[in-house]
């Protein structure tokens, strides 16, 4: 039996893979202003003036040499101050895109079943649209709070339980001490409890939020494009798929794509999303694109369909598991450009994951990856689970399992080999009662580790350890459908441009624009 999640396929990412990652890695930017005026003496003039001196000439031969290792650390360290400065600062301003069709603004949700927040912005903040009521000053703090399922802006009520704030230029709000851009919504949850904040963003400006958490923004440009170009299919697709019924597009988390807002913009970031500007994968296999209407002259035809919701249900666009191909509507053109950290050797089918099959979404041999990821991310150590903590992370997850009871036995059903290793695709679980049920690989990975940090991939094998089961020569990190970043990058290094690294790993896509 298989135990569908609703939204499983709106989960792509490298399940703590690479955004983790990043956080770690960000370096601390320095401000041009550090350097403050200091003179910069190169070593060569400073020896110049040395050997022109008779006296500099007595100077003792170890005081030379601290002068020269001091001449030769300054001029290291103003090196690193000018580096800093001119590659963490590039910051768009102000907001590009704002006056964009709002088809292609994208709502972020940024915290959810909220009590209590704080706004601020680095200008004007006014309620509603941009030419609405003054509600902040500049650089005022604005609490925000719930009073009676009611929501309170400052010290005065709003009885109001959906707000619209709008900074003005550069459109830059702070969200408890994070920088976004664009809008932000606040509305209040059906129960008066708690409500959402819900950050409204132009496409382009979300990606450059997007793309340097998701990828080391040092990487090679062909790669960080190859990045914002499935991102932004990606987020476009969900928005379809999912944002039709809910007040949110994505999630700022690993859910859907890592977005951090203004703190993961950065020079190579904003070059990768100006350079792809508008860019996103279509399947042309079955669908009624027409290339060349995709051009930048406007939405295409099967573009303007996709987001008119008389097109048809949203029903009518979902991929048929039955035929576990998508139909033949126009939306239908964009698929989940999945992608994950490391792919450990060959990616995964989406049929193979996630048990819905697109015709780009297909495995293929990644020889790229292992030489670009560190070890201890292409290789993860032994994860072990007691029959316990097993039961009880599956039976909250996949209540229909209680039938089973306490989790006795679990064998692989189905495993897809790559020569030196597997990806284990369906897991049958027998419980104490003596039923029997069966989950996909991906299912069970994420059951027992949500996190997605101790079973880091389903390329492992599964053995008996203790009163549990160890998750043993694991290799891989992510779900392993669709690019392979780490890969990316491999391909990046050895000259293959953007283009060349999705058709990789989306065989069979086209990039066209939407804008
Ligand atoms: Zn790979």
């Amino acid at each position: 039996m298989s135990l569908p999640n609703p939204e499983d396929h709106e989960l792509k990412t490298g399940d703590g893979g690479p955004a983790t990652e990043d956080q770690e890695r960000k370096a601390q930017e320095t401000t041009a202003g550090s350097e403050g005026g200091t003179r910069h003496v190169p070593p060569s003039a400073f020896l110049g003036r040395l050997s022109c001196s008779r006296r500099a000439a007595s100077i003792r031969r170890p005081t030379r040499l601290l002068l020269y290792l001091a001449a030769v650390c300054l001029c290291l360290a103003g090196a690193i101050l000018l580096l800093r400065s001119g590659a963490g600062r590039p910051l768009q301003s102000p907001t590009p895109q704002m006056g964009v069709d709002s088809r292609f603004w994208v709502r972020v949700l940024l915290l959810n079943d909220a009590t209590a927040c704080m706004i601020e912005a680095g200008s004007p903040l006014h309620l509603g649209s941009a030419g609405g009521p003054l509600l902040g000053r500049t650089s005022v703090p604005v609490p925000v709070r719930l009073v009676g399922g009611q929501l309170q802006l400052g010290a005065t009520p709003r009885h109001d339980d959906d707000v619209l704030l709008s900074p003005e230029q550069p459109h830059i709000f702070r969200l408890d001490g994070k920088e976004y851009r664009g809008r932000l919504r606040l509305i209040v949850n059906p129960d008066g409890q708690s409500f959402d904040a819900v950050n409204l963003v132009p496409l382009e400006p979300y990606l450059a939020g997007v793309v340097g958490r998701e990828m080391h923004d040092c990487w090679e440009p062909p790669a960080l494009q190859a990045q914002a170009i499935a991102a932004r299919t990606y987020c476009l697709f969900t928005k379809n798929r999912f944002g039709v019924n809910r007040h949110y597009d994505v999630r700022r988390t690993q859910a859907s794509q890592v977005y951090d807002g203004v703190a993961a913009e950065s020079a190579p970031v904003w070059d990768a999303v100006n350079r792809t500007c508008g860019q996103v994968l279509i399947e042309l296999d079955g669908q009624r694109a027409d290339r060349s209407s995709a051009s930048r002259a406007g939405a295409p035809p099967w573009w303007t369909a996709a987001w008119n919701p008389d097109a048809g249900s949203e029903n009518e666009t979902l991929p048929s598991p039955a035929t576990g191909r998508g139909c033949n509507l126009p939306r239908c053109s964009l698929f989940p450009a999945y992608y994950s950290s490391t792919c450990g050797g060959h990616t995964s089918s989406s049929e193979e994951a996630f048990g819905v099959s697109y015709g780009p979404l297909q495995g293929v041999a990644c020889p790229y990856c292992r030489d670009v990821a560190r070890p201890e991310i292409f290789y993860w150590p032994t994860a072990t689970f007691d029959r316990e903590t097993i039961t009880k992370q599956l039976l909250g997850r996949y209540p229909n399992l209680a039938a089973l009871r306490e989790i006795t036995d679990i064998t692989v059903m189905a495993e897809r080999s790559f020569g030196s290793f597997s990806r284990f695709e369906r897991i049958r679980l027998t419980g104490s009662t003596g039923k029997t049920d069966t989950l996909r690989g991906e299912d069970l990975r994420l059951a027992l580790d949500p996190s997605g940090r101790k079973i880091r991939s389903a390329a492992c094998r599964i053995v008996p350890w203790g009163t549990g089961w160890a998750f043993v020569s694991g290799q891989g990190w992510g779900h392993g459908v669709g690019m392979c970043q780490h890969g990316a990058q491999g391909m990046a290094r050895l000259g293959h441009e953007a283009q060349s690294i999705l058709q990789y790993y989306y065989s069979g896509a086209q990039i066209v624009n939407v804008y």
